[in-house]
């Protein structure tokens, strides 16, 4: 079977019975089997995809299918699929199955796609290398030696290998990006308020999104277009109803661009990705486009706001997990007390257990003014002053990570780790949509993303942009 790179070559295949969608299964289905050691699937539908693949297959015969026909997809472990289970990678909520689908789900469901399974991740999607499982590493399929980033490794990691066509990630401070950066595949964080959260196991609510991780800019805007929307379940969504991504003008147009100057100048950022800026942004000005740099002095506050406000909304949101209405019960416990410490102390992982720490201490009475008030005033800062930038520039381009992916251990102090993010959390803290597109390739053979951030709601342009910045630089090239 080839290997296709948009949803519409296998459509076309399809329509010319090239292939059918249950011979598109079947294959997946042998490609997960043969890359089980990369720990990407907690669970593989394998006998449902199968039948509901032959529904499809009829459904495309009879000229009645849906836009997603001959789609197979992947869901991120805290992604709601009723009747389904749903861990969120963590012990808390081993064998907890699903009551409803997240709206998402359902929006693939009804276009057609096919959903093969559900992909590991980082315990409650807190982490940047999916070594915070408690279901173990997920490998980089180009080197099995390194972390695939995280939180959305699993799903990530599934899209690069090949293992489905796409997958959907959760991205709080970098979850989608950071990964497909690592992988070297697109990963997408929409505009908050674009995408409904309902059914998605809470991080931090004023920060989570759903988005998809894909091998063409063209499948980032479909599916972002399907899964858009109002949704009465989820009161943070806009009312504005979502325009149509997935149709580009193709008309090639210059845009203005600006660059951060501390993030290029960032010590901590590779050479070779400094290099890959740089020679990026001087064929976009030969192009005829504006780019320019802009002073943002704010780099150093925005891991440590991230990191106060997350962990308080995390803090908050876990609380649910007490051993009672669901999820595990230690059998240690003797009376109420005791159900709630053995059970949370049993379930929870370290990392998870070190935010809910941070954030119930950010939040306490004495500190939440120095913490937690001062963080959401610096989240204010950071919100007008990006949005200062949209008002002369369409684009912020910036590097997605600082470097490529690291090996396994490699980043054991947790504020290390957090640094990691150092690019990745200015679009959610703003609520900005982002993407990182695989423009780099290292030295060291492994691959690097840059991304992309534009004003809230302006997803059209950057989808459009994208593609044209893809088309350039012959991303995956057809094969
Ligand atoms: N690495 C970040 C964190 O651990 C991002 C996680 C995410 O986007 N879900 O919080």
């Amino acid at each position: 079977m080839r290997t296709y790179s948009a949803i519409s070559q296998i459509q076309n295949d399809l329509q010319k019975k090239k292939i059918t969608v249950k011979a598109l299964v079947e294959d997946y289905l042998r490609k997960i089997e043969l890359n089980k050691h990369l720990n990407a699937f907690l669970e593989v539908y394998a006998d449902e995809a199968l039948q509901r693949a032959e529904v499809i297959d009829k459904k495309i015969a009879d000229g009645t299918s849906g836009r997603l026909a001959g789609l197979v997809i992947a869901l991120k472990d805290n992604i709601c699929y009723k009747g389904h289970k749903v861990s969120a990678s963590s012990k808390i909520l081993a064998g907890f199955t699903s009551i409803y689908s997240s709206t998402v789900t359902e929006r693939l469901l009804n276009e057609d796609a096919v959903i093969i399974g559900r992909c590991n991740c980082d315990e409650f999607a807190m982490g940047s290398s999916n070594e915070n499982s408690a279901y173990g590493n997920v490998l980089n399929a180009i080197d099995n030696s390194r972390v695939p980033g995280g939180s959305s490794g699993g799903s990530t990691v599934a899209v690069q290998a090949g293992l489905c066509h796409a997958a959907l990630g959760s991205d709080t401070g970098g979850s989608i990006r950071q990964p497909a950066s690592f992988c070297g595949v697109i990963g997408f964080k929409p505009t908050y308020g674009r995408v409904s959260r309902y059914g998605l196991v809470a991080y931090a609510s004023s920060l989570d999104q759903i988005g998809p991780l894909t091998k063409s800019v063209e499948d980032t805007a479909l599916l972002t277009e399907v899964m858009s929307g109002m949704d009465e379940y989820d009161s943070t969504l806009s009312t504005k109803p979502a325009p149509v991504f997935s149709k580009f003008s193709g008309g090639k147009k210059t845009v203005r661009i600006a660059y951060i100057k501390d993030c290029l100048e960032n010590p901590g950022l590779d050479p070779e990705i400094i290099a890959r800026m740089e020679e990026i942004i001087a064929d976009l000005r030969k192009d005829g486009n504006t780019v320019e740099a802009v002073d943002f002095p704010y780099l150093d506050y925005m891991v440590p706001a991230y990191y106060v406000i997350t962990t308080a909304e995390a803090s908050s949101n876990l609380s649910r997990f007490g051993g009672i209405l669901y999820g595990h019960r230690s059998k240690n416990a003797t009376d109420i007390d005791s159900t709630y410490i053995k059970s949370r102390t049993e379930g929870f992982g370290t990392e998870v257990k070190r935010r809910i720490m941070l954030g119930t201490f950010v939040l306490s009475a004495g500190y939440y003014d120095t913490y937690y008030a001062r963080a959401q005033k610096v989240r204010r800062i950071l919100r007008d002053k990006t949005t200062a930038i949209f008002e002369k520039y369409d684009f912020i381009l910036l590097p997605t990570t600082p470097k490529t992916a690291f090996k396994f251990g490699a980043n054991q102090d947790p504020i290390s780790m957090y640094l990691e993010d150092i690019f990745t959390v200015q679009a959610p803290l703003t609520g900005m949509p982002a993407i990182s597109l695989p423009l780099g390739k290292h030295s060291n053979g492994l691959p690097f993303g840059v991304q992309l951030m534009a004003n809230k709601f302006e997803e059209s342009a950057l989808f459009e942009f994208s593609n044209e910045l893809c088309k350039k630089y012959g991303l995956f090239a057809q094969s």
